[in-house]
């Protein structure tokens, strides 16, 4: 069954004019695109009260922002991070989105998806994630916040299929009783260099899970990833879902990833997960151009269980296989499946 798509007009306020920058309004163009092409409905969620986002972060690191929100012009809160005079309606926008969304899975009626920005899983409790260089284009983490109301009301899974590791989700929910499964590039070779198979979170509680990827990674081992993903969520039966969903894996969508994820890998994310679609939220995070339209339409549909003709499919290496294998060897060590 199909879902719905909550999305305001407002998420475009939070913009890097005069400056250019990769995590622009413009990304919303590319996603809306591609729920489209996917058919799924837009609806307007109401605005909310930014405070909500003190449920995840720190009051400082909430402070910090809204006060660099309001100086009246773009303030870089690290190289790679801005904010604007928007920003903070944006993520009014944001905070009601969430809101709308954790009760539509509450009820049973989703799938929803949150097309909003800015994006958010970088962003730990008090700032940047877990000691990384920059919070990586990230303000609030709307996905942490999805998943730590949905735990109030029931088993909560996050599954993060960004290219990068979801840092900052992993630093909020460290401690916290939600499952946290994350398919991101070998965090060796890129961005927050954090999410190795030996972080599995706070004993006693759900674990972090972490399936790396090597660079040059294609559908074969995406496929592979996924699977393997889901196997974790099932094995712990949750009653919902947060999607923290990033197209930057998609082959040609960035400069910033080396993998090369097609159609195919979207689609078949989508269709694992479709059994769980009634009590499921997907929260955007990155993807910059073509990811967000191929991948996400791709995605949707796949949660409507629909299978798509993804043309022509990629493969890996040998090499980067047996790197995989490596990686996935070690991570089934770590979280007691070995
Ligand atoms: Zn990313």
């Amino acid at each position: 069954m199909g879902g719905e798509v909550l999305y305001r007009e407002e998420f475009r306020l939070h913009s890097p004019k005069p400056y250019s920058h990769p995590e622009s309004p413009e990304r919303l163009d590319w996603a809306l695109e591609g729920v489209r092409l996917a058919g799924w409905p837009l609806r307007e969620p109401g605005l909310g009260d930014t405070s909500l986002f003190l449920r995840v972060h720190a009051r400082e690191y909430y402070e910090a922002v809204m006060r660099a929100a309001s100086q009246g012009e773009v303030v870089w809160l690290d190289p790679d991070t801005y904010v604007s005079p928007g920003t903070p309606r944006a993520l009014e926008a944001l905070a009601g989105a969430v809101t709308d969304a954790v009760e539509i899975a509450a009820r049973g009626e989703g799938p929803v998806a949150v097309l909003g920005r800015p994006p958010g899983h970088h962003a730990g409790r008090s700032g940047r994630g877990l000691g990384a260089p920059t919070l990586g284009f990230c303000v609030f983490n709307a996905s942490a916040l999805t998943a730590k109301l949905l735990s109030e009301r029931g088993r909560t899974a996050v599954l993060d299929f960004d290219a990068h590791h979801g840092n900052g989700t992993q630093d909020i929910l460290w401690a916290e009783p939600v499952l946290h499964v994350d398919i991101h590039q070998d965090p060796s070779t890129i961005y927050p260099g954090t999410g190795f198979p030996s972080e599995t979170g706070a004993p006693g509680l759900p674990v972090k899970a972490n399936i790396c990827v090597p660079p040059g990674a294609g559908d074969d081992i995406y496929a592979d990833a996924s699977r393997l993903a889901l196997s974790i969520i099932s094995d712990y039966d949750p009653d919902y879902i947060v999607v923290s969903a990033g197209f930057d894996a998609y082959i040609g969508d960035t400069p910033f990833t080396e993998l090369r994820a097609t159609s195919a890998t979207f689609n078949l994310l989508g269709r694992l997960l479709s059994s769980y679609s009634e009590r499921l939220v997907v929260v955007l995070e990155g993807g910059y151009s073509i990811g967000l339209r191929e991948g996400l339409a791709a995605f949707l549909r796949g949660l409507e269980g629909r299978e798509v003709d993804a043309g022509e499919t990629t493969s890996s290496s040998g090499h980067a296989w047996e790197w995989y294998m490596r990686r996935r060897r070690e991570l089934l060590e770590a979280i007691g499946r070995g």
